[in-house]
């Protein structure tokens, strides 16, 4: 393939058709012909042309319409309406249809020549456009996954759960709804790492986030909170149900066979405890942050109690009966 531009003329006259043709070939443009309407917009629909010139009268799909659905398709491509010297309504041309430029006949082929190249020109720009919009919009997308997600286990991360706890709260006390939260902090992952290594214990997160993710609703939003901590925002799920999820995470967890790598290896097992507030059940949580510290505060109990179990908060369980 060429770096050729391609021009894609319409003109139901054939001297009009031959002669154009015959010239913009010459001055090595790839061209292509179209006799009517619809078969300039099949050839366009295919081909993809830089640039058209299209015959203003042309019998059923006249070139202004030919125009307009061009322009619908793809607004980037160069349109050159065709029309004759008496034409009175030549303003109302790029009105009707939205042309680029008006060509007046019979015309003159240097005329012909530096509207052509005006128009490539343009296209060209377009183009160049097209492209830093598109590097632009592809960054955007990069960023906004860096800014929510975490690395290491796909999960939302640390910053995208504050922000939606937030909100969250803020909906929550506006209608009276409630909302739960589920910390989970892995229970002695540092013996994980220190027997099978870093990259085996991050498999292990990996799994366990995708355990969390399973056992959950898609309302739910699961986030990594940092580390080996994890938490479950429940938005409109009461301290009971809570409870309930983390306690089916813990259960899965304890008895999920975990891989350290790709080989089967040899199995790691692990055990998470979990502790649960729920707002507005606990009157002490004024503040998200309020609801942050009474889940944390449930989950160092379930850890001096033991570890591998979920705690619900005091004043949550207390008001949830
Ligand atoms: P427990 O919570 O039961 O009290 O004990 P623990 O050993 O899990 O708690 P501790 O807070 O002492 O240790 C947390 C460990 O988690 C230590 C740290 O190296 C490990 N850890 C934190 N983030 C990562 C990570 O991204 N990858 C890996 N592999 N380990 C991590
Ligand atoms: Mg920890
Ligand atoms: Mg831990």
């Amino acid at each position: 393939m060429s770096n050729r531009y391609k021009i894609l003329i319409a003109d139901d006259r054939e001297d009009n058709l031959g002669l154009l043709r015959e010239w913009l070939s010459s001055q090595d443009y790839y061209v292509r012909c179209a006799r009517d309407g619809r078969e300039a917009l099949d050839i366009a629909r295919n081909d993809h042309p830089d640039l058209v010139l299209v015959d203003k009268v042309m019998p059923e799909v006249d070139g202004l319409i030919v125009t307009r659905e061009l322009k619908r398709e793809d607004p980037t491509v160069p349109v050159i309406v065709l029309t004759g010297r008496e034409d009175t309504r030549r303003a109302a041309i790029f009105e009707d249809s939205g042309a680029d430029d008006l060509i007046m006949k019979p015309f003159q082929y240097e005329e012909v020549e530096t509207r052509v190249r005006t128009m490539l020109k343009k296209r060209e720009v377009f183009r160049a456009l097209e492209q830093a919009n598109d590097e632009l919009r592809r960054a955007n997308e990069r960023m906004s996954r860096l800014i929510q997600f975490d690395d290491k286990t796909g999960l939302y991360n640390f910053r995208f759960f504050m922000e939606r706890l937030h909100e969250e709260f803020k909906r929550a006390r506006r209608y009276g709804n409630r909302l739960t939260l589920a910390m989970f902090d892995i229970d002695h992952f540092k013996a994980v790492n220190d027997r099978c290594g870093h990259p085996a214990g991050d498999r292990v997160l990996k799994q366990f986030g995708e355990i969390m993710v399973h056992s959950s609703r898609e309302t739910d939003l699961i986030a990594r909170y940092g580390g080996e901590e994890f938490v479950a925002l429940l938005p409109q799920t009461t301290a009971v149900h809570g409870q309930r999820l983390a306690e089916r995470i813990r259960r899965v967890t304890e008895s999920y066979r975990f891989h350290g790598s790709d080989d089967p290896g040899p199995v790691i097992r692990i055990t998470v405890s979990a502790g649960v507030a729920t707002y507005p059940l606990n009157d002490r949580i004024g503040r998200p942050e309020d609801l942050v510290q009474a889940a944390d505060a449930a989950l160092y109990r379930a850890k001096a109690a033991g570890r591998n179990r979920t705690h619900l908060d005091q004043h949550s369980l207390v008001a949830a009966r």
